[in-house]
């Protein structure tokens, strides 16, 4: 039975990655701080026999007894909100976190793929983006610390790829949605069904002009899953090209949501990148992926995953706290 460990287990990603690979037939390592992750996306796992999981700070040695054939790292926090309220965290678990990921894939022999985001491309200046634009980011802006971590660690990967030869995956994730976002953690799609649940407007920031590409999460790991299999080593962009203006997503939410919300306009939050939309020729060229979920499908089986969250869940004192970064 081949091993994997996956980090950031109980994320959003983390959490469908394990899924899927149970599915496959591996020996699932999760690991995982708590910190933004939740218990309860794994829970379905703990009783399997070929699912274990660690309560470990990646950030920390990582100790992981017998072999492993491949590692995931997706620990990290991946909203803007975490961003703020967890700054050093965020720069240390891909910086020092995937440094002792990458010595254990290099111990271990095993296969690494490390998450990296369109982030890196920051509030672009070419349109699309393609794996070839070296991006436009603020290093000292409110994202930097999650922008600059990441592209901290895509220079390590590379450098462990060329120096110690160990077999390296870069995966460049645009905005990706499903079940299992948590739903307070300032996000677009949360934030816009987690308001039209409780039946408040929905907030959209500037004048709702800036673009996104969203892409479905099974989609997603369906991308990472090719791209692990392949013989890629430098980074690949995966998510869905289909662009829409988030003033125009909002409208999309309130007619899911069957609701009477109105929508309200606040303050942009500094450095909100203008639009994003990937290149994924690459992705296509090397092992024929695309995306296969539409919105309109995707976003249905997302609502029925959040209608269905407690009412506990969905009025959190935490919700909707979130008002961007307006830096004054
Ligand atoms: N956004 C918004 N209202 C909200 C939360 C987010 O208008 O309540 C906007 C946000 O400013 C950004 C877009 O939606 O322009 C997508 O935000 P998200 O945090 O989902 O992704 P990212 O900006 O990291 O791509």
């Amino acid at each position: 039975m081949k091993r994997i460990l996956i980090t950031g287990a109980a994320g959003f990603l983390g959490s469908h990655l394990c899924d899927r690979f149970i599915s496959e037939g591996y020996f699932v390592i999760g690991m995982d701080n708590l910190i933004t992750g939740r218990k309860e996306n794994i829970e379905h796992l703990f009783k399997l026999e070929n699912f274990e999981f660690y309560h470990h700070d990646v950030t920390k040695f990582i100790h992981v007894p017998g072999n492993l054939d491949y590692i995931l790292h997706f620990a990290s926090p991946a909203s803007p909100i975490d961003y703020l309220k967890i700054p050093i965290q965020t720069l240390k678990v891909s910086s020092l976190g995937t440094h002792n990921c990458l010595g254990l894939a290099k111990a271990k022999n095993a296969r690494i793929l490390v998450a990296s985001t369109s982030e890196i491309y920051g509030d672009p200046l070419v349109h699309p983006q393609n794996e070839e634009y070296w991006g436009n980011v603020n290093p000292i802006g409110p994202r930097g610390v999650y922008d600059e971590a990441k592209r901290f660690q895509e220079a390590l990967t590379m450098a462990y790829h060329t120096y110690h030869n160990v077999e390296t995956r870069i995966i460049r994730i645009f905005n990706t949605y499903g079940p299992r976002m948590r739903l307070n953690d300032g996000r677009a799609l949360p934030a816009f069904i987690g308001q039209a649940l409780r039946g408040e407007d929905l907030t959209v920031f500037g004048d709702g002009s800036q673009t996104r590409s969203f892409c479905f999460v099974d989609d997603l790991v369906e991308g990472i899953y090719r791209l692990l299999m392949s013989d890629y080593a430098y980074p690949v962009n995966i998510g869905n090209p289909e662009e829409i203006s988030i003033l125009d997503f909002a409208k999309e939410i309130i007619e899911l949501t069957n609701s009477k919300q109105k929508i309200v306009f606040k303050e942009l939050p500094t450095d909100d990148p203008k639009q994003r939309q990937p290149d994924i020729s690459l992705a296509k060229r090397l092992f024929d992926w695309e995306p296969k979920v539409g919105r309109k499908e995707g976003l249905k089986k997302t609502y029925s995953y959040f209608v269905n969250l407690s009412s506990e869940e969905l009025y959190k004192s935490d919700h909707n706290s979130f008002d961007g970064f307006i830096l004054k």
